[in-house]
């Protein structure tokens, strides 16, 4: 096979004189993809093409923005018809309320609704929102957890190494930026994952200054780590008992999991949920949801939260668009990515142990992470920054590109099924995993 990228070579070039590594977030540079990245030019279903007309099956989906797959027609109708009718009139409008309707039939307790542009704004408006509404000032942030980039949780969502991490106990906090507020993380609580003595000694502690815990109810950025067997729901009573308020992060797994996510699969009930990705199929809309009573703190701008693009009509009808898919036939859409996950899951399983390849993968329904690890299993985020071989992760992901097979080449974010993918996608996976590995030795 002899696959040519000479032209995003080219623009990638000439993006240097415009731009910072040839795009607009650090994700989509060398730091993942090599020398250069791909430039991609027009999707369809579950493909994506490249500038120099390569075709690949796409498992990223925009980390996770298309649960329908790529231009799903029902979207594109949508948003053509709001493009023509105007694109955005910053004010109130009543396909906001259709969507935040739709979302109180999706997720458990979301009695009232907020539109923002991005999970990061979503987080840290939930973040203010707890604050403002306790009168508390700290939060509890877990290791290798991933929340956005707002100063205040950006600590410890990259890996490092282990000897870097201090003791359990007592983490040590490593910014994932140069330039935050010097004391943006003195009220951050840092812990691990998955340890419920963690979190116990912690309210010990700190008891009636914890305004809120944010989790993810699967670790999505790191890997994929899904919560030990009633971890979540053991949070849940002790934040309960402290008047605490459970941030559950959906950004990645709502709308995905689950049609109430995280809180529908693992029967957990947050005071707020933060949702992105997969609510706006592509386009930026994101929301943070909840309990009428601590909702209703941000009335007035008494807790501020603002914003000229909040939900934007065109990204409300598309929303509107995606959520109806979704909902559709009790959930069918859902349940296929599950069978699909399920499916390239085994598969994949079955490949590592008949080429003995040191390899596992993790996963919840269509999310994914293949793991070089002689571990049978990654249970945090201490293990895969101890056990987890990220250099061959990224060599085999690019190797992938070459079978057009297009996967995130970071050992840190995960492939997921869309409601494009098909059994069909699978095997040309499965085929092209097998050849890679062959190859590799
Ligand atoms: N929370 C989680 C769990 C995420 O995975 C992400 C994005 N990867 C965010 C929040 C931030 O979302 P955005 O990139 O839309 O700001």
């Amino acid at each position: 096979m002899t696959r040519q990228t000479k032209r995003s070579e080219e623009l990638f070039r000439r993006s240097l004189d415009s731009m910072i590594e040839g795009g607009s977030s650090p994700s989509r540079g060398p730091a993942n993809y090599g020398d250069y990245p791909l430039f991609m030019e027009r999707a369809e279903g579950a493909h994506i093409f490249d500038v120099d007309g390569n075709r690949y099956l796409d498992w990223m989906m925009s980390y996770g923005a298309l649960p329908l797959g790529h231009a799903h027609a029902e979207v594109v109708a949508a948003i053509q018809q709001a493009a023509a009718e105007g694109t955005h009139f910053a004010s109130a409008t009543e396909i906001e309320i259709e969507v935040a309707e739709l979302l109180q039939k999706m997720i458990p307790g979301a009695e009232r609704v907020r539109f923002a542009n991005t999970g990061t704004e979503a987080t840290m408006a939930a973040i203010r929102l707890a604050r403002g509404y306790t009168g508390r000032p700290k939060f509890v942030k877990f290791e290798g957890q991933y929340h956005g980039w707002f100063d205040d949780f950006l600590v410890n969502s990259h890996p490092h190494p282990i000897a870097s991490l201090g003791h359990r106990n007592d983490p040590v906090k490593i910014p994932d930026s140069s330039g935050l507020n010097r004391h943006a993380l003195d009220d951050t609580i840092l812990l691990p994952w998955n340890d419920m003595t963690a979190v116990e000694r912690a309210f010990e502690t700190w008891g009636g200054q914890i305004a809120a815990v944010i989790t993810e109810g699967v670790i999505a950025n790191m890997g994929v780590i899904p919560p030990a067997p009633g971890y979540l729901k053991a949070v849940r009573q002790l934040t309960r008992q402290h008047d605490t308020l459970l941030i559950l992060d959906e950004t990645v797994t709502g709308c995905r999991v689950a049609p109430g996510g995280c809180q529908e699969y693992y029967e957990v009930h947050a005071d707020i949920v933060t949702l992105g990705k997969g609510l706006g199929a592509g386009l930026p809309v994101a929301a943070f949801v909840g309990r009428a009573q601590v909702m209703e703190a941000l009335a007035w701008g008494g807790v501020l939260h603002y914003g000229t693009q909040n939900a934007s009509r065109i990204g409300m009808h598309a929303a509107r668009a995606n959520l109806e898919c979704l909902l559709r036939d009790d959930g069918a859409a859902i349940k296929h990515t599950w069978r699909i996950g399920e499916a390239l899951c085994n598969g994949l399983s079955e490949i590592f142990e008949r080429t003995s390849t040191p390899a596992i993968v993790q996963h919840v329904g269509p999310m994914l992470q293949i793991l070089f690890t002689e571990k049978r299993t990654i249970g945090d985020y201490r293990e895969f920054c101890s056990f987890v071989d990220r250099d061959r992760y990224r060599r085999f992901a690019l190797a992938l590109f070459e079978h057009g097979v297009y996967m995130t080449p970071s050992a840190a974010l995960h492939s997921v099924a869309s409601l494009a993918h098909t059994d069909d996608d699978v095997a040309f996976t499965l085929e092209a995993v097998d050849k890679v590995l062959s190859s590799a030795g």
